[in-house]
């Protein structure tokens, strides 16, 4: 039987049920065989993206490897920007930005997406060395919003760079070799937990105070050593990194889960890893923004620091960082410099804010209206709103603008969907796009669903990863 027949064959109301109703579909129903291939291929790039990059610093790096492999050069060592330059620039190791220089002025506007490379994780403290019962521990301090209790008895490495006192910096990577040697927190086992534990609630369960990793057991051999575990980690760290007690004070020391990215599934439809939120952005909007030729706007793709802990400090997105770069950006295209013309960039971009969202999970689908829900496999999350109990601390962006972004997919063919993070009243979140909103400039949310968010282990389909790219390329197009 033909397809034209099955159609003939519908009734009135079907027919006028294709018209209104607004359907879900899975976007591996979507999407055409090469596609369901890309997608798989794009994913294995990604899982090796994410096996590299476990903080915001090793982020930068490997998107600058990125940049200088497709042609975009240091912006400081670019004279003149004519359209179709490709430039990028670092600031303080944990900022990065692409851009392409488009047919229009910059005043006209740029088409920017904006995600975020830092992850939740367990910073060392100022003083973290202590020995105790036998054992070499180091304290922690969480950093952005974990469930605690996800983050004991799981292999964690250790990354991060230490400022000696000579002043002289050292990088620390260990337990991603799998010959390193990895740190954990242990829990207290079920035998013994009924009084000390069992009656905590969950996000006590394991208090922050609690989140020590252990570093060793061996003691020195001396008996006039009060501490002879802790003195044989330090001399240890001296040997091998040259790294006295005192230089924990001038380091950035990150503990993060140590396994590999991995496929998830009988028919591998997810990628499983830490750090997905929102490295899954940034990866997507590089391999983006690299298919872009010759832009009409001038096109930017940012990655940020700091927004788990709410976009502050001077490399979050509430710094004027962008305001500093498109002062650079029109020096080089030789237009108007004036911080008048830099808010006028500014106020006539338009902008996505690339991160993640809520997929639901069927287990616990009570948080969820379903209605207005993201499903893991069907497309791109757009959502006009976020924040919580009465859109609270939302940049909500115009149903102008919404239209303009749903009709792009639409005509592009980009898998999405439509909802809020979970049920009014349950909770919420923000994320960059009500800070670039201050800047006057129109921002909305597209990121991809998430399972598991800000887990050691977080889970995204495939589809959807390859359907943010497919978003991101369309939306620099314009
Ligand atoms: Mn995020
Ligand atoms: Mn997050």
């Amino acid at each position: 039987m033909a397809e034209n027949d099955v159609k003939d064959k519908k009734t009135k109301y079907q027919k006028l049920e294709d018209k209104l109703v607004f359907k879900k579909k899975s976007a591996w129903e979507q999407f055409t065989d090469k596609q369901k291939k890309d997608a798989f291929t794009l994913c294995d790039d990604y899982k090796l993206f994410l096996a590299k990059v476990k903080t915001e610093r090793e982020a930068v790096t490997q998107i600058k490897v990125f940049a200088k492999d497709k042609g975009f050069s240091e912006i400081g060592e670019v004279n003149k920007l004519i359209p179709g330059s490709r430039v990028y620039d670092i600031f303080k190791d944990k900022n990065a930005a692409l851009i392409i220089a488009g047919k229009k002025g910059l005043s006209e506007g740029a088409r920017i997406i904006v995600s975020h490379i830092d992850s939740p994780r367990l910073d060392l403290k100022p003083k973290p060395l202590y020995e105790d019962s036998g054992l070499a521990l180091m304290k922690t301090h969480y950093y952005g919003g974990i469930k605690k209790y996800q983050w004991v008895n799981t292999p964690l490495s250790l990354h991060g760079v230490v400022v000696k006192k000579d002043g002289t910096k050292v990088e620390i990577k260990i337990g991603e070799n799998p010959k390193d040697p990895v740190f954990v927190v242990s829990d207290l086992l079920p035998h013994l937990s009924s009084k000390e534990q069992d009656k905590r609630t969950v996000l006590d369960t394991i208090k922050g105070e609690e989140l020590n990793l252990i570093v060793g057991n061996i003691p020195v051999d001396d008996d006039k050593i009060k501490q002879k575990i802790k003195l044989a980690i330090l001399e240890h760290l001296f040997d091998k990194y040259g790294i006295i007690e005192e230089d924990f004070v001038s380091a950035e020391l990150e503990a993060v889960p140590a396994d590999a990215p991995r496929d998830v599934g009988f028919d591998r439809a997810f990628v499983g890893a830490y750090g997905q939120d929102d490295r899954v952005s940034a990866f997507t909007s590089c391999v983006a923004i690299d298919t872009v030729k010759v832009p009409e706007h001038t096109v930017v793709v940012l990655f940020y620091d700091k927004e788990e802990i709410g976009s502050v400090g001077n490399t979050g997105s509430r710094s004027n960082y962008i305001e500093y770069l498109f002062g650079r950006v029109l020096e080089k295209l030789g237009e108007d410099m004036s911080s008048h013309n830099i808010r006028k960039c500014l106020i006539n971009s338009f902008a996505i804010s690339a991160d993640v969202s809520a997929a639901v999970n069927p287990t616990f689908k009570s948080v969820n209206d379903m209605l207005n829900a993201h499903l893991s496999g069907y497309g791109v999350a757009l959502e006009k709103y976020n924040g919580a109990g009465g859109k609270y601390s939302a940049s909500d962006a115009s149903a102008e603008l919404v239209g303009t972004i749903r009709n792009l997919f639409i005509d592009k063919g980009v898998p999405w969907q439509a909802g809020e993070l979970g049920k009014v009243d349950e909770g919420g979140g923000t994320t960059i796009a009500v800070f670039f909103a201050n800047h006057g400039m129109d921002i909305i949310d597209v990121g991809v669903p998430i399972l598991g968010m800000h887990s050691p282990f977080e889970i995204v389909s495939k589809a959807d990863i390859y359907s943010a790219y497919l978003a991101y390329m369309a939306f620099l197009g314009l």
